[in-house]
């Protein structure tokens, strides 16, 4: 049985609609992401899972029983926010002790809870002697105190420096595994939802645009929407050709392309799919600009070809043994299978 399921969710304020009948089912020790840009829905859809929030239409529910109307304390869950909302004039043990009814067992299970953030030492410190990433910490043991089997998660490394952020992401994770609990992650950060998440959904404007695990997201996005908000993507304007051919602009290319000859279509390629050297769908290029990414190397090109520049990642090892530098031409091709093809055009 489904540990959440929601039927046709629907929240309007007004005559806006921020939700538009939302289906999902979420399994039994699944890691979820809802990811999306800016006011597309996130936040008011855990919210409502949680009861903070009433749906205007919809039904939920939760280990098999309708919690459509059900306050939040009979939910089950444990909720973590981006801003910590740590009771500032408590102590980090009184924090985490909030939720547990059994003040009997309280002080065990608050101990019990900091270890298991790695933060044993700081019950009697009080929230404001904290960094955000332990604050954020505490939050989490605060809401995994009343041992709940669902934990909703909105925006909770949003707020940190990279460095902890990443190191919350592998803590988070672990908790999740270790503790078999389901989770619900919201999220705009496409990296945090890829490398935590069992399964992305993607919103857009209050609806699902695709779900998925996060290679099948990223490998093969559902919508010109998805391939623009997931990892960089190339995109150009173009025109199907019939027999899988693609004409862009003075370019032919040979791609996935299933539209009929004369369909407007979006082509997309990935940076990273760009082969230097490659004659498949090859042209040269001018490079205009490089920006060192670590690892490797974003380049900005230019071709006669086409209206606007692209880009093609490239091997900061290899950059530096080919000598590539602004100014210089060279040849790059991209396979025909990298190739995403939209009938639909950016707005
Ligand atoms: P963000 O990442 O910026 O928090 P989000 O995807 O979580 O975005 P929501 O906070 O769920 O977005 O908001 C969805 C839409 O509903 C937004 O357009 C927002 O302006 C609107 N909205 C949210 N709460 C209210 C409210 N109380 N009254 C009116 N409109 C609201």
């Amino acid at each position: 049985m489904p540990h959440l399921v929601l039927s046709g969710i629907e929240k309007h304020y007004g005559r806006f609609v921020a939700l538009d009948r939302l289906s999902l089912s979420v399994e039994k020790g699944e890691f979820l992401c809802f990811l999306g840009p800016s006011g597309c829905g996130k936040t008011t859809l855990l919210r409502i899972i949680a009861g903070l929030d009433r749906q205007s239409a919809g039904k939920i529910l939760i280990g098999g029983r309708d919690c459509s109307a059900a306050p939040p304390e009979q939910r089950d869950f444990g909720i973590v926010f981006q801003s910590y909302a740590l009771f500032p004039n408590l102590t980090v043990a009184k924090n985490v002790g909030y939720g547990v009814r059994d003040r009997a067992s309280a002080e065990a299970r608050v101990k019990a809870m900091l270890e298991l953030v790695g933060l044993p030492e700081q019950g009697d410190k009080f929230p404001g002697q904290l960094s955000g990433g332990q604050q954020q910490r505490i939050a989490l043991a605060r809401a995994l105190a009343p041992a709940p089997s669902l934990l909703l998660l909105d925006e909770p490394l949003s707020a940190l420096d990279a460095r902890v952020r990443v190191a919350l992401r592998r803590q988070i994770r672990a908790l999740h595994d270790r503790l078999g609990l389901t989770t619900i992650m919201v999220t705009h950060d496409q990296e945090e939802a890829l490398t935590m998440a069992d399964r992305i959904v993607v919103m857009n404007q209050g609806r699902i645009e695709q779900e998925g695990r996060p290679y099948d997201i990223y490998a093969h996005p559902a919508s010109l929407f998805i391939a623009g908000f997931v990892g960089a993507m190339n995109a150009f304007a173009a025109t199907a050709a019939g027999q899988g051919r693609l004409r862009l602009g003075d370019l032919e290319l040979a791609g996935p392309s299933a539209h009929a000859a004369g369909t407007a279509v979006t082509v997309c390629w990935r940076p990273e799919d760009m082969v230097i050297g490659a004659e498949e769908n090859g042209l040269k290029a001018r490079i205009e600009g490089i920006e060192f990414l670590g690892p490797y190397h974003r380049m900005l090109l230019r071709a006669r070809e086409l209206e606007s520049p692209f880009a093609a990642d490239v091997s900061a090892n290899l950059a530096r043994d080919l000598g590539l530098a602004c100014g210089r031409e060279l040849q790059v091709g991209v396979p025909a299978g990298a190739l995403h093809v939209f009938a639909e055009h950016p707005n």
